[in-house]
């Protein structure tokens, strides 16, 4: 079994198989779309560990199935065999395998605003769920137009009454959202953002192309992402509208013998989330060799 990404869903999926005797070979390239988060949140047990450590303890529990190989490479080709899949990467010789599980998550597109990235994470951040508490009361802005920006700032007044809206460009909401901005005091700015001043990724201020500056504690971003890795594609995948891998809900992809899981796989995007679908993922794969080995 060969899984592409060594992250919370990979790691997941691959203690599955390896309770199930399988062996397991996980290809890692080692860059998580989280790292730069000094603190995650709303998984149970970890609550306010750092990523990393969340990896670790999960790699070195996941490591003691002997059958289990962890790698740090990247995955550059996969082909598809008569039976089975070839996977070449980076660094190593070609692999092959007869189930293949896509583990490898999404990356974010940071916008073209200077500050954006260094803050990403820290106090830009993507999910009320995950860092939402810690900005709890303070002043918010949400950058996003829209129909995201209306989802976030419904979530989001939940934890503050001191929103804004950025939306970096002509405002596009229905007359209802309008209203309901206007009945809960959520103000909204069209400005083109030029710039966030932080200290050390935390946001200070925003200054925008007319010369205006206002301050903000936090600053939720919906950004857009692609896939982190073009195996799906080249594997015949299909996407959803969105951008994730199409599954069904044992995380079988539309073509045989791939499996998918984690945020390549789903718009719930949580650790939480990513250990679920790779245990399905594993359990899966392991009750379809059963069933093709008995
Ligand atoms: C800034 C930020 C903060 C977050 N905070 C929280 C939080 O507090 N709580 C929470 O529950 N969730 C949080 N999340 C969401 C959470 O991080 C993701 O849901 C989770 O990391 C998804 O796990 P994954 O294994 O699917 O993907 P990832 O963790 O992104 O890992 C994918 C792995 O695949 C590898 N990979 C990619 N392509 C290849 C390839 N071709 N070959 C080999 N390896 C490859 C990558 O290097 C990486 O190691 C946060 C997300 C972001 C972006």
């Amino acid at each position: 079994m060969i899984i592409i990404g060594g992250s919370y869903a990979g790691l997941s999926a691959a203690m599955a198989l390896g309770r199930s005797l399988r062996k397991v070979l996980i290809i890692d390239g080692g860059i998580p779309c989280n790292r730069q988060t000094p603190h995650s949140h709303n998984f149970l047990t970890r609550d306010g560990d750092t990523p990393q450590a969340i990896s670790i303890i999960a790699r070195e529990q996941v490591l003691r199935y002997k059958t289990v190989q962890f790698i740090e490479d990247i995955a550059v080709n996969a082909r598809q065999l008569e039976k089975g899949f070839e996977i070449s990467t980076q660094k190593g010789p070609a692999y092959t395998t007869n189930k293949l599980v896509i583990a490898s998550g999404i990356k974010d597109i940071h916008p073209d605003i200077m500050g954006f990235s260094e803050c990403w994470g820290i106090s830009v951040i993507h999910c009320p769920y995950c860092h939402g508490y810690e900005f709890r009361h303070k002043k918010t802005a949400i950058i996003a137009n829209g129909e995201r920006a209306a989802h976030l700032a419904m979530l989001v007044s939940n934890l503050t009454n001191q929103l804004t809206i950025l939306t970096n460009g002509v405002a596009a909401f229905e007359a209802e959202q309008l209203q309901k901005f206007r009945d809960r005091d959520i103000t909204i700015t069209e400005n083109k953002i030029t710039e966030i001043l932080h200290t050390n990724g935390h946001v200070q201020q925003i200054s925008f192309e007319d010369a205006s500056i206002q301050s903000f504690d936090a600053v939720y971003a919906a950004i857009p992402f692609i896939q982190h890795s073009d195996l799906p594609t080249q594997l015949r995948c299909e996407l959803t509208e969105q951008g994730h891998i199409k599954t069904d809900s044992f995380q079988k992809t539309t073509t045989p013998g791939v499996f998918a899981c984690g945020d390549g796989a789903s718009p719930m995007r949580s650790i939480a989330n990513a250990v679920y679908s790779g245990n399905m993922a594993g359990s899966m794969i392991n009750a379809e060799l059963c069933k093709e080995q008995f």
